[in-house]
């Protein structure tokens, strides 16, 4: 990163840091300045080392140069995962829970010494396969269907899966009174939902919220709100009235980032679920449970 990107102040911030470490850790300059790097990028550090080199003390040191709060999990073959979120503990006086949070809930968490590690990372749309679908008008339907983000006024789901993904939204969307059209290059929207029984429902549910389903469109591209497409039987090349908010439902891609990052430093290594490949839920709960027996 250029230093010229940084403000002075978070400069001066970063070296009063690195002094207060040099301070309290002795050596290690390196292993200062890439945990510095990492925390700036936003980034999530794996520290290997034989016992005594002061991994604690340097993750410990560090949240306090920072004013931060601190937590360690230690990964033991009994760790249950409330032991990482916490526990909701009843208050016999008043009737009512409390949340204790656990350890995941400090600034800096120290995860000690995992045995293996099981990367369940996901998924991500493919979002090379349509130019212009990583402008920031375009979102993903896990966006919406997760609650993440709420669009408004006029929407495009484009829907290139033809299941519950593009139909589901597109009625919560209308439902929270946004204009909706959806855009697929199959023969109707909904074709899959045939196989859930879903079909009829959904039209009569799109007809009383005034979505428009636009059938037989490959899009082409996106560009600032403004979708173009080929109309599949006549090779017409039409751009749509600029929408406020693209909606993919298109295929996944794995997202196995973090499993590529891990694989040179942690020897008992596991993958699975979406990010070996998108698939079906039952595929990730069978592979979580193999992984598990299997460490
Ligand atoms: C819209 C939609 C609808 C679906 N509907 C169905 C359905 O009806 N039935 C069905 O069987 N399957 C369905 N699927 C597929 C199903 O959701 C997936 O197969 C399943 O969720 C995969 O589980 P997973 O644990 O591998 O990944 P996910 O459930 O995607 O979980 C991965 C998690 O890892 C987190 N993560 C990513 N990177 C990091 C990181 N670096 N550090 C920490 N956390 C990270 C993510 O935030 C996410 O919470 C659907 C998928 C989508 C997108």
């Amino acid at each position: 990163m250029s230093e010229t990107n940084l403000t002075q102040d978070t400069l001066n911030l970063g070296h009063a840091v690195q002094s207060e470490l040099e301070r309290v850790i002795q050596g290690q300059p390196a292993a200062i300045q890439s945990l510095l790097v990492a925390l700036t990028a936003g980034g999530h550090v794996l520290i290997e080392g034989v016992p005594g080199v002061a991994k604690t003390l340097l993750a410990r040191s560090l949240a306090a140069a920072l004013r931060c709060s601190f937590a360690r999990i230690q990964f033991t073959p009994d760790l249950m995962p409330s032991d990482i979120t916490g526990v909701n503990v009843f208050n016999a006086a008043t009737g009512t829970f409390a949340f204790r949070p656990g350890p995941l809930f400090a600034d800096i968490v120290l995860a000690e010494r995992p045995d293996a590690v099981i990367v369940a990372t996901g998924s991500m749309p493919d979002r090379a396969a349509i130019p212009g679908a990583d402008g920031p008008e375009v979102v993903d339907v896990t966006d919406i269907l997760s609650g993440a983000t709420m669009p408004f006024k006029r929407v495009m789901i484009i829907d290139r899966l033809g299941f519950h993904e593009a139909t589901s939204a597109a009625e919560y969307l209308a439902e929270q009174g946004c204009e909706v059209e959806v855009v697929t290059q199959t023969l109707f929207v909904g074709q899959d939902l045939g196989i859930t029984l879903d079909l009829e429902n959904w039209y009569r549910q799109a007809r009383r919220l005034g979505i428009t389903c636009t059938p037989n469109h490959s899009v082409l591209s996106i560009d600032h709100g403004v979708v173009t497409a080929l109309h599949n039987y006549s090779g017409q090349i039409i751009k749509f009235p600029k929408v406020d908010t693209v909606v993919l439902a298109i295929h996944r891609k794995a997202d196995h980032a973090l499993y590529d990052a891990l694989k040179a430093w942690v020897p008992d290594l596991h993958r699975i679920g979406d990010c070996v490949a998108p698939r079906r839920a039952h595929a990730a709960i069978i592979e979580g449970e193999r992984a598990g027996r299997a460490v």
